[in-house]
C-alpha cells in the first residue's frame, strides 16, 4: 500500500517541546512525516544561534528518546531562497513525495495552499512557553530553558558550549534580539 507522507518545516532554534509534540501529533495522520530543518544556512546569530548540523542532532536524538522509529520521519536541512513563489518547488525538489503539509506558520500554508497542497494547521501545545524565542531569551537571562526543551537539545547545547556562544553574540547583537511577547 502507498505511504502517506506529510511535510513539517521549521527552523527549530532550537528544537523545544513543542516540536516534539507537533510531530507526535502528524504521525497519527501519516506514515511518515519528512522534517525540513528551515533555514539551514543560518547560524551564529542570535535569532538563529545553532547550525543546521546541530540541530540535526537534536532532533535525531529527541525523536529517538520519544521512541519515534527512524522508517517514520526524514530529517532534511533546507536552505531559504529569495523567492517565495518558488520556495514550494524548491522544498520539493530536496524532498521525498508528500502529499500533506502541516504548519502554524502563515507564510508556509499560503505558499503551500497556492500550490494546491493540503495544509493543516496542527493545535499549538503551550506556545507562551514553547516558542524558540522563549527558550533562546532564557537561555540568555539564565533563566530555566530546560524544561521546555527534550534532553537531547539539553545535550547538545552542552557539547557545543551553546549558551556561551548566545552570551558571546550578545554581546554584539543585543539590539536584534526579540523582547519576550
Ligand atoms: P518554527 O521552528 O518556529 O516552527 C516549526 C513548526 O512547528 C511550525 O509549523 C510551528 O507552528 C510548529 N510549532 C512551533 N512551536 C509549537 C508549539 N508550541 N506547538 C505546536 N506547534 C508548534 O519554524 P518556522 O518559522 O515556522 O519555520 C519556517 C521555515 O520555513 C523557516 O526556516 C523559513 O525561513 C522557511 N521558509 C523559507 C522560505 C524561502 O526560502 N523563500 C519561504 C517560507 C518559509
Amino acid at each position: 500500500m502507498e505511504k502517506k507522507r506529510g511535510l513539517l518545516i521549521g527552523r527549530m532554534q532550537p528544537v523545544h517541546n513543542g516540536h516534539i509534540q507537533v510531530i507526535k501529533e502528524t504521525l497519527k495522520d501519516v506514515d511518515e512525516i519528512i522534517i525540513g530543518i528551515g533555514s539551514a544556512q543560518l547560524s551564529h546569530t542570535l535569532k538563529d544561534p545553532f547550525t543546521a548540523g546541530e540541530r540535526v542532532m537534536m532532533l535525531t536524538q529527541a525523536l529517538s528518546e520519544n521512541s519515534i522509529k527512524h522508517r517514520h520521519y526524514y530529517i532534511i536541512p533546507m536552505e531559504d531562497i529569495q523567492l517565495n513563489a518558488v520556495w514550494p518547488a524548491h522544498v520539493k525538489m530536496m524532498t521525498p513525495p508528500f502529499s500533506k503539509v502541516f504548519t502554524g506558520n502563515p507564510l508556509v500554508d499560503r505558499l503551500f495552499r497556492e500550490e494546491g497542497y493540503d495544509v493543516t494547521r496542527p493545535p499549538l501545545f503551550n506556545r507562551e512557553e514553547l516558542s524558540g524565542t522563549e527558550v533562546r531569551y532564557r537561555m540568555l537571562h539564565d533563566e530555566n530553558w530546560e524544561s521546555l526543551v527534550p534532553q537531547a537539545t539539553v545535550d547538545i547545547v552542552s557539547e557545543v558550549d551553546g549558551i556561551q556562544r548566545l552570551k558571546d553574540l550578545s554581546k554584539k547583537e543585543v539590539s536584534d534580539l526579540k523582547k519576550r511577547e
